[in-house]
């Protein structure tokens, strides 16, 4: 065995609209490298639609290095995909979020997701027409009858603590194979925004190994009693942590005040069909309203019961779909919070 080597899993998003795909590719290189001394590499562009069959490479630009606990001598390499000029590509959705952000603002999501097997939540009855018992004993259950795929995601949290991954926690949910996990970054939105794009690598790619896929659409079941997955956003800027005079109560009027006035541009941030899981049933505010309120779940934005008692803390966007691009998210979020001058 040459001991040399290692292997660096280049991980980028894709062309695809209206949600990018996850893309990897495995170089071997001599020795072990940080961020800075891993070189650029490129893809054929017009396999992921993003370029055209005559001119077809795109650029990788390493933005974040992991181990990948499941393999040997392996890192996982998050890119940016640039042009062949080296400007970023209509795609990178991130550079934008890089000149809007702060150290500082720390974020909360929690990542909603669907197992999926034979087209169906993974649990439920292989034939079409049969379902299983209604909603109500699923979330946060244990039994057979309640559960389906805490192997899996019990797998995908070890290895995401083994990457350094910074997971706050993790839940059955409400449909049955429905499951959640919290990312809680505190080191601003793109390097949160990064974090969640490769824990979603890892759990598509530990799912893949039980045959069984990973669904993030908002409304995976349009008929029947059946929750959608969100990306709830929890968020905090040093200012609404400190509270007081430049923090408190005026503060928090003016983030409502601002959040309310662009709730459209927000939502048409917040990932695709999300109209058919924000209807003002199970948990969410329509999307044609907004409102906030204090431990309310059906509401655009939920004032947590601590964050009402000191008028201070944070606060969570319960709009975004789990199917959002994070930096899509968090740019219109900063952006809001800025305007309201929270950072
Ligand atoms: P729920 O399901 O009740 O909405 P969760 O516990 O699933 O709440 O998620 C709450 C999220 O809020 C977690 O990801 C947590 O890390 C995050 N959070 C807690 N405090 C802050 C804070 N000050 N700023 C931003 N996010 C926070
Ligand atoms: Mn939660
Ligand atoms: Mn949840
Ligand atoms: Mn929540």
């Amino acid at each position: 065995m040459n001991r040399d080597y290692f292997i660096y899993t280049y991980i980028w998003l894709d062309g695809y609209t209206p949600e990018p795909n996850l893309r990897g590719k495995d170089k071997i290189i001599k020795g072990e490298k940080t961020l800075k001394e891993l070189p650029m590499w490129a893809f054929d562009g017009s396999s992921t639609r993003q370029a055209k069959g005559h001119f077809s490479d795109c650029l990788l630009r390493p933005v974040k290095i992991i181990p990948d606990p499941a393999r040997k001598r392996t890192f996982l390499v998050f890119c940016e995909v640039l042009n062949p000029d080296g400007t970023p590509h209509l795609s990178n959705t991130r550079v934008l979020l890089a000149k809007q952000d702060n150290k500082n603002n720390w974020f909360g999501l929690e990542q909603e997701y669907v197992f999926i097997k034979n087209g169906r939540p993974f649990g439920f009855p292989l034939e079409k027409n049969k379902f299983p018992k209604p909603q109500g004993e699923y979330y946060c259950g244990v039994g057979a009858e309640n559960i389906a795929g805490r192997d899996i995601m019990e797998k995908h949290t070890e290895l995401c603590l083994q990457a350094g991954i910074p997971l706050s926690g993790t839940n059955a949910e409400v449909l049955l194979g429905q499951w959640e996990f919290q990312l809680f970054g505190q080191h601003g939105a793109v390097d949160t925004a990064d974090f969640l794009w490769l824990t979603r690598y890892l759990l598509i790619r530990t799912a893949e190994s039980y045959g069984i896929s990973v669904s993030f659409h908002p409304k995976p079941l349009t008929r029947g009693d059946w929750n959608g997955s969100g990306l709830h956003t929890n968020f905090s800027t040093s200012k609404m942590r400190q509270g007081g005079k430049t923090g408190g109560k005026e503060l928090l009027a003016k983030i409502y005040k601002t959040f309310k006035k662009n709730h459209k541009l927000h939502v048409t941030h917040y990932g695709s069909d999300n109209h058919l899981r924000l209807t003002g049933k199970h948990e969410t505010q329509s999307i044609h309203r907004f409102s906030t309120g204090v431990s309310d779940r059906g509401a655009s934005i939920r004032i947590p019961l601590s964050t009402d008692k000191d008028q201070k803390g944070y606060l969570e966007d319960r709009r975004p779909a789990a199917n959002g691009d994070p930096y899509k998210i968090l740019l219109v979020v900063s952006r809001s919070l800025k305007e309201a001058k929270a950072w």
